[in-house]
């Protein structure tokens, strides 16, 4: 991969980043995370100090190729700023005259953003000509978005082509650290695996069985496990259809390690009461929304006991104050984990750490979820392939 140090001098040159800016904002418009914004700005920083021309861009949320009034990079640009402590201006379009005009003006030292470039139809389906729009605005492309690079968009492949391209650093420190533990990792490993879908995390879950030491799964996707072994759910959600699939597991894998005793309820928000129950003994109607205590113990005897943890999904309905017990738990488990290097992503779970202010004890915050998990399955991500 070729990464910024090979960019050679940067001063006076047009540099066109692509940044995951992807927020999360409420309805009133207060950003809720912004750590994404954060863990962006080294690369800016370095651009800045070696007096580059700097060009930034990025999507927020999902505006399927319209301009969506709600998804402007406005706030970007305003957080941006000041984290940064210096002016961004921000641009009502990602490509066209003014964009044009605007950057044939830019100064060593000034950033622009541009506007959300989903806003564009061409971005999804990686049209070449958007692709060599972007990139005629400027010298050398670098690609920092880890967040999208299991994405084939014209910000993510298509520009590679028509200008020299680089890893930023955040890139760079994301390849490193994941690299790390799918390759060389500290033993012994524990991988977490929380939320809601088992089909999209399959594939890592059968890596890190014949991988790691530990295998730790909760959320509703031990759900469709618990089902997978015999035992009742009750009206838990569950992934039927993938069931046959997950039967196919060595269930008796003693790496891998399920519920014991569970939090169920009638309905999700815990209204008619909760209740703890072992896992063999959920009754029909009842939901499982959180691990119980004797889990959460279990699970931190092995987190006690590993070098690395990689965690991505939360352990229950988390949004659910009432639900949210176990998720706290394994945070806290992790963050007191006396020498193990740990790694957390996955949106949910890094919003949620944040919020829970225990997120700067964790060795590494992936700004990925779903380009995370592919990275750690081993899956060539076509962001990174086009910087080889
Ligand atoms: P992340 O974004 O961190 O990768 P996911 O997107 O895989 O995590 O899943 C997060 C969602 O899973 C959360 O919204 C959470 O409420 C949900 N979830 C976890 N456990 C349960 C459960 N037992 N029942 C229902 N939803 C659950
Ligand atoms: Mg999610």
């Amino acid at each position: 991969m070729r990464i910024l140090k090979d960019a050679g001098d940067l001063a006076g040159k047009k540099v066109l980043v692509r940044d995951d800016f992807n927020i999360t904002i409420d309805k009133s418009g207060k950003i809720l995370d912004d750590f994404r914004i954060k863990a962006s700005l080294p690369t800016i920083e370095y651009l800045l100090e070696n007096r580059a021309k700097i060009i930034l861009m990025s999507h927020l949320g999902r505006p399927d190729g319209k301009v969506v009034e709600e998804l402007r990079l406005d706030l970007v640009a305003k957080r941006l700023s000041e984290l940064l402590n210096r002016p961004v201006k921000k641009l009502p379009e990602s490509v066209g005259g003014e964009v044009k005009r605007e950057i044939n003006g830019i100064q060593s030292g000034e950033i622009i953003l541009l506007e959300n470039i989903q806003f564009n139809p061409g971005e999804k389906e990686n049209d070449s000509d958007f692709a060599k729009a972007l990139a005629s605005y400027a010298d050398i492309f670098l690609m920092d978005a880890f967040g999208q690079s299991h994405r084939s968009y014209a910000s993510i492949v298509g520009i590679n082509n028509f200008l020299p391209s680089y890893a930023g650093l955040l890139l760079q420190k994301e390849v490193d650290v994941l690299s790390r533990a799918l390759n060389s990792p500290d033993r012994p490993l524990a991988v977490v695996i929380g939320g809601a879908k088992i089909s999209t995390k399959m594939k890592l879950i059968e890596e890190y069985l014949k991988k790691a030491d530990n295998v730790i799964l909760g959320g509703a996707l031990a759900n469709t496990v618990l089902a997978a072994k015999g035992l009742a759910i009750g009206a838990s959600l569950v992934e039927a259809d993938i069931l046959p699939e997950v039967k196919k597991f060595d269930l008796t894998n003693t790496k891998l390690h399920i519920p014991l005793d569970v939090l169920v309820s009638q309905d999700r928000e815990g209204k008619n009461g909760i209740k703890v129950t072992s896992a063999g003994n959920v009754q029909a109607g009842e939901i499982i929304l959180d691990v119980g205590p004797e889990t959460e113990r279990m699970f931190d005897t092995i987190i006690k006991e590993s070098k690395m943890v990689v965690w991505n999904g939360p352990m229950g309905l988390f949004e659910v104050e009432k639900f949210s017990a176990g998720t706290k738990a394994m945070a806290e488990s992790i963050a007191a984990c006396p020498d193990c290097f740990s790694i957390v992503g996955g949106g949910e779970t890094t919003c949620f750490l944040e919020k829970l202010g225990i997120i700067d004890k964790f060795d590494h915050v992936s700004t990925g979820g779903g380009a995370m998990l592919e990275f750690l399955a081993g899956d060539k991500l076509p962001g990174i392939v086009a910087l080889e």
